[in-house]
C-alpha cells in the first residue's frame, strides 16, 4: 500500500513527465491530461491523491467504481469508466460514473442509454477502438467506426462521444506499441474528415505507464496511468486481460 507521500510524489513526478514529454514534441506542456488509475487501491490511497489535488479516477469494473463510491462521496469524485463492461453493469455506470472510456458496440449504447434515460442523466464517451492484432483486445473494429459513430449519433442521445481510446499492444516492441497509438490518431484524423453530425472528436485516450511518452508522441489527449503513481497491484495485467499472458 502506497503512503500518502508517495502518492503525492509520484503524482508530480508523472506530471513532469508528461509535461516534458508534450514539450519534446513540439506541443504545449498542458495539452496531455493524466487520468490516475484507481483500480485495486483502497480508499487511503484515492484519498492521497485527491489530497494532492485529482479529482478524477479511471477504475476498470463497474463493481470497483460502485465499491468506492459511497465511502469516497465527499472528495467529489469525477469516476471514469475504462473497462470492459458487460451490459448488464450499465445501471452503476449510468449511475456512479461520469464517463465512459470502453463504450465499444452498440448493445452497450443502448443499454448505457436505458438507464442513463432512467437516471436523466447523459455522459461524455470514449469509443474504445481495436488498435492491435491481438485476439483477446476488446474494442470496436475499426472498419465498424464510421457506422458506430453515426449510429449512436442518431439514436443514443444520452451518450456524448468526445474521442477515441485505445490499448496498444502488450509487447516489448516499441514500434508495435506505436503503431497501435498511429492508427488511432489516423482514425481520428479520418472520422474528422467525414464530419459526422453531433460528433466531436477532440479527445485522444491512450497511453499506460509503460507506453505513454510514445503515446504522448503520436499525439495523446489523455494518458491512464495506474501504476507509476500507486505502484504495482497485486495482480499482474493477466488479471486484466484473461486471455493473454503479460508480457510487457
Ligand atoms: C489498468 C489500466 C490502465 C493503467 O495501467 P498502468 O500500466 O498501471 O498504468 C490504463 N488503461 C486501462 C484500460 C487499464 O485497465
Amino acid at each position: 500500500m502506497p503512503n500518502e507521500n508517495t502518492v503525492a510524489i509520484n503524482l508530480a513526478k508523472v506530471q513532469e513527465r508528461i509535461r516534458s514529454a508534450a514539450l519534446k514534441a513540439g506541443r504545449p506542456a498542458d495539452s496531455v491530461t493524466l487520468l490516475p488509475v484507481s483500480k485495486t487501491f483502497g480508499e487511503e490511497a484515492i484519498r492521497a491523491a485527491v489530497q494532492a489535488g485529482v479529482h478524477r479516477f479511471g477504475e476498470n469494473k463497474a463493481q470497483e467504481i460502485r465499491s468506492k463510491y459511497e465511502p469516497l462521496a465527499d472528495c467529489g469524485i469525477d469516476w471514469v469508466m475504462i473497462g470492459h463492461l458487460q451490459s448488464n453493469k450499465a445501471k452503476d455506470v449510468a449511475r456512479m460514473a461520469s464517463e465512459i472510456q470502453s463504450l465499444d458496440r452498440m448493445d452497450l449504447a443502448v443499454a448505457l442509454d436505458r438507464r442513463l434515460q432512467q437516471e436523466g442523466r447523459a455522459i461524455d464517451a470514449l469509443v474504445q477502438v481495436k488498435t492491435s492484432t491481438e485476439p483477446s483486445k476488446y474494442g470496436l473494429p475499426a472498419e465498424e467506426l464510421p457506422g458506430f459513430l453515426r449510429q449512436v449519433a442518431r439514436d443514443i442521445p444520452t451518450l456524448r462521444i468526445r474521442g477515441l481510446m485505445t490499448l496498444a499492444i502488450n509487447a516489448a516492441d516499441q514500434a508495435a506499441v506505436r503503431a497501435c497509438f498511429r492508427t488511432l490518431r489516423e482514425l481520428r484524423d479520418q472520422m474528422r474528415n467525414e464530419a459526422i453530425d453531433g460528433i466531436e472528436l477532440d479527445r485522444l485516450s491512450m497511453g499506460m505507464s509503460g507506453d505513454f511518452e510514445i503515446a504522448i508522441e503520436e499525439g495523446s489527449t489523455e494518458v491512464r496511468i495506474g501504476t507509476a503513481i500507486f505502484g504495482g497491484r497485486i495482480y499482474g495485467d493477466d488479471y486484466y486481460w484473461p486471455e493473454q499472458p503479460a508480457v510487457r
